[in-house]
């Protein structure tokens, strides 16, 4: 595919290999873009700026929910590039594309509902004569970097609010998964967004993410991805509006009196979708002592019965992950943590791309399995005596993004809820858990402001505010 400057589709001699994960047969190219490409896409995103802040509304749901039709009208092709180009199973692509649709549909929704409200100027005394009011307006340009995991929904998180706003957008997709967020530019250029709303570079990081997000036409950096990128993007961002979706290593607390079998069922399912790719996939399960055995060999099992393969496969649990390095790093962290005296309950192993999920127990908390966000198919158990040491542990990162807590106890789900340090929380559910209208986002190092289409609005949109200075008629 191409990428898009001002509404025109741009090609280079150098391309970049799109490979699928499974056996890196050849998906696509895409163009190496320059910083003279993130140049020009910048200058057309300037002049997309204007043209988008005087779209009537109207026309920008109309935009949005053409683009939702769209969508819909593609969604078996969608679903085949995501589980083509990344990781993702056949299945868990097509729920992706769903999530998708309704991720812009709730942009086209909520950007009837960008409103102000009235101030009481006269409470503050020598302001009397005044009246007015604020409303929100768009920020300007927005430059929206994005990862592999979720390559299509996570674009759509980016560019609905921010289209729906009023901004223009520059989109940098991740470099191994760029199809799915070149064929949403497609669908929405098509759903009549003008060109120079919306231009999308392809390319590496660290030199057109790096250009993308240092220049002062940029007024804002939407970024999703890992710590390590997030903080060398805060630093090179300078005076500008800056938002952080970034890692985790979630804990998950399962509680004494839970639904055990719920519980198992809920926590695998969480902790090996997309491959443990996943920024609130399930990392570390804190289980109460009286249950341990009974939910640790449960768990051991369900994860046994795993099938792992092709991602295009009906019947495939879990596909490849990203690339083989990845794959390979995963595998030497868990040699790691049973290094360092963890035993391995299941998994462990990789042939290629595909690693078999994993369970470990005795990890070490210095362990980098512990304390770091391990992003593969790997679990880690763990027994606890009382609540209180199950959220010190769950707390014992420098992440926190979602966790959650398996119990039939509201007294102490309240207890947790209100002492664990992450920035969503589930009862009786994974810490995956997540739909598209929820404040998204973390605390410490997993970010900074929320996404989630309304929230995401607010972030993508500044109050101005309006005072009329009255005189007394003559
Ligand atoms: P990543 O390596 O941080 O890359 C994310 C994006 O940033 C890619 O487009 C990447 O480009 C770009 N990038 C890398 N270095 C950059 C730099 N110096 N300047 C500008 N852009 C740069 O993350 P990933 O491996 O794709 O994704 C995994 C991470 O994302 C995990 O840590 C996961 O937890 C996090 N994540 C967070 C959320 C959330 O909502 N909180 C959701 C999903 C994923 P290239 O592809 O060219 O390297």
């Amino acid at each position: 595919m191409k990428m898009l400057i001002s509404g025109e589709w741009i090609a280079k001699k150098e391309t970049i290999d799109v490979l699928n994960p499974l056996d890196g047969s050849l998906v696509d190219t895409v163009p190496r873009g320059s910083a003279e490409d993130v140049d020009a896409a910048i200058e057309s995103a300037v002049r997309g700026f204007h043209i988008n802040r005087d779209l009537p509304a109207h026309r920008r749901i109309t935009i949005l929910f053409k683009a939702a039709e769209l969508m819909r009208e593609r969604y078996e092709e969608l679903a085949r590039t995501i589980a083509t180009e990344g990781s993702k199973t056949i299945t868990e692509a097509r729920k992706e594309v769903g999530r998708a649709i309704n991720t812009m549909t709730i942009s086209a929704e909520e950007a009837r509902r960008i409103d102000g409200e009235t101030l009481p100027f006269d409470s503050a005394e020598g302001s009397e004569n005044r009246v007015g009011y604020y409303f929100r307006f768009p920020i300007g340009v927005i430059a929206a970097i994005t990862p592999f995991n979720d390559p299509l929904n996570l674009v759509a998180h980016k560019l609905g609010p921010a289209i729906a706003g009023g901004n223009s957008v520059v989109l940098k997709p991740a470099t191994v998964t760029p199809l799915s967020a070149l064929k949403l530019a497609e669908i929405l250029l098509q759903a009549g967004l003008p060109g120079e709303v919306l231009n999308v570079v392809t390319g590496p990081g660290g030199e057109i993410g790096e250009a993308l997000v240092r220049d002062e036409r940029v007024r804002m950096v939407s970024f999703t991805g890992g710590v390590e990128a997030g903080e060398r993007i805060a630093k090179l961002a300078g005076l500008k509006k800056i938002g952080m979706e970034l890692g985790g290593n979630a804990p998950v607390i399962v509680d004494e009196d839970c639904d055990l079998d719920e519980a198992v069922e809920s926590c695998v399912s969480g902790a090996f979708w997309a491959v443990g790719q996943n920024c609130i996939g399930v990392q570390r399960v804190l289980i109460h002592g009286a249950i341990y055995e009974r939910f640790r060999d449960a768990f051991a099992a369900r994860t046994d019965r795993y099938k792992v393969g092709d991602q295009l496969d009906e019947e495939t649990d879990m596909g490849p992950m990203i690339t083989e390095s990845e794959a390979k790093r995963v595998v030497d962290w868990v040699e790691e943590a049973v290094a360092m005296g963890a035993k391995l309950l299941a998994g462990g192993t990789r042939e290629g791309t595909l690693v078999r999920p994993t369970v470990l127990e005795g990890v070490a908390a210095r362990a980098k399995l512990g304390c770091q966000e391990v992003f593969g198919p790997v679990v880690t158990l763990q027994p606890y005596g009382t609540l209180d040491e199950a959220i010190e542990i769950a707390n014992s990162v420098d992440v926190g993004l979602h966790g959650a807590i398996f119990t039939n106890d509201l007294n102490r789900a309240f207890y947790a809820i209100k002492r664990m340090d992450v920035g969503g929380i589930m009862v009786n559910d994974s810490s995956d858990y997540r739909v598209d209208l929820m404040p998204f986002g973390g605390v410490k190092k997993s970010g900074l402001g929320r996404e989630g289409i309304r929230f995401a609005l607010q972030e993508m949109t500044e109050p101005k505010v309006v005072c009329f200075n009255l005189r007394e008629p003559d």
